[in-house]
């Protein structure tokens, strides 16, 4: 059918008109949406405590205190269930059982959740040339150094644990897992708080809960916002500063996860030498190479938290290069106070402390 010109024209002015309509509802309907948020009054409430062998603090945003205190306990419950899990210390834990009791090269069969983080943590191994290994258990608990121990081992028994912390000695199919070494013994310690972030964010994702953030130890899980769509402003513990000293600030969207980890969290000193409870797998020994502390900055808390023991291990060089190749944030420590981070952190991170230098 062909339309005079008039129709046509005809055709265009009403067609125009319900383009204006349609962008005029669109701009009220977001217009309505600004207004009600901006009306939502929200409740803001902290909780202090601790699980997995570290303080914990929350800070939770909701439109009522009711909804933070069932969110608080939520997060109690989340922390208590993975530590009884995944901690090598807990005796009746998943991973502290199969440590006690395997067959090598016998099918050990992994709950869902464990045996995703044991392929997690597999890989980031693979990706840090073995500076990450998940079966650190041997080394780490004849350091003791979580446990209080001030002695260093004798060569001979620290030789006998490298034997044992071989990850390519793990092998994982699904959720079967099988250890072709004896004396093997599994360790989440390094991932574990990263874990119990990603954990607390997913269960988090079924409240009203508005915004968080949420510290685990050296892991602090940023959710959400305020109410008000900023981003959050999060504070990285001094290496050489009294426990929540803060060296420096990161601004952040909610979504992510900042684990640091140093050489300042558990150790002890000897002859003048600091142990501390960060190991290298090549050694034996605490890492020594001139770092004093690690921030990684990613959606993913478990790499948040495993890399930043990773790339503790990796020295500033390899680990800078390791975080770039990953696509995640970096911040890395030197004992010389020199602060070194990813392009992206040139301009969220700001540094608060005037004994440290941000290198440009
Ligand atoms: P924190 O637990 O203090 O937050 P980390 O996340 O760096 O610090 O984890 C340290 C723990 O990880 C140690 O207590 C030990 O159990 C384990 N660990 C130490 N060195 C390594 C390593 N090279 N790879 C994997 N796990 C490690
Ligand atoms: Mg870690």
């Amino acid at each position: 059918m062909r339309l005079s010109a008039q129709h046509r024209k005809k055709l265009h002015k009403v067609i125009n008109g319900l383009i204006i309509l349609l962008a005029l509802g669109v701009f009220v309907y977001f217009a309505i949406q600004t207004i009600q948020k901006k009306e939502m009054n929200i409740e803001m409430q902290a909780y202090a405590g601790s699980a997995m062998g570290t303080a914990v603090k929350k800070t939770l945003y909701s439109e009522s205190m009711e909804e933070n205190d069932a969110a608080d306990a939520m997060i109690d419950t989340c922390l208590e269930e993975l530590e009884n899990q995944i901690s090598a210390r807990v005796s009746g834990s998943e991973i502290a059982g199969l440590n006690r009791n395997y067959a090598v090269d016998g099918i050990n069969t992994l709950s869902e959740s464990v045996a995703s983080y044991l392929r997690q943590e597999l890989l980031i191994w693979e990706e840090s040339e073995g500076a990450f290994s998940p079966c650190i258990y041997p080394l780490s608990s004849l350091w003791g150094i979580e446990e209080g121990n001030t002695i260093v081992p004798n060569t001979t028994m620290i030789e006998s644990a490298l034997i044992a912390i071989d990850a390519s000695q793990i092998e994982v199919n699904g959720n079967d897992l099988i250890l072709h070494a004896p004396n093997m013994q599994l360790d989440m310690g390094a991932a574990g708080k990263g874990i119990a972030c990603d954990e607390i964010r997913t269960r988090l994702c079924e409240t009203n809960i508005q915004g968080a953030v949420v510290s685990v130890g050296g892991s602090i899980l940023a959710y959400g916002d305020k109410g008000d769509g900023k981003e959050w402003h999060i504070g990285i513990q001094n290496p050489r500063g009294v426990t929540g000293d803060i060296f420096g600030v990161v601004d952040t969207p909610g979504n992510v996860v900042v684990s640091t980890s140093g050489d300042y969290e558990k150790y002890f000193e000897s002859g003048g030498k600091r142990f501390h409870h960060i190991f290298d797998p090549s050694t034996g020994f605490p890492a020594d190479n001139g770092l004093i502390s690690v921030t990684i900055i990613c959606e993913n808390g478990l790499r948040s938290d495993a890399m930043s023991t990773a790339c503790f291990v990796m020295g500033l060089e390899k680990g800078m290069a390791y975080a770039k190749e990953q696509g995640v944030e970096a911040i890395f420590v030197t004992q010389d106070k020199k602060v070194y981070v990813t392009d992206n952190m040139k301009n969220k991170f700001r540094l608060q402390s005037e004994e440290y230098e941000l290198v440009r």
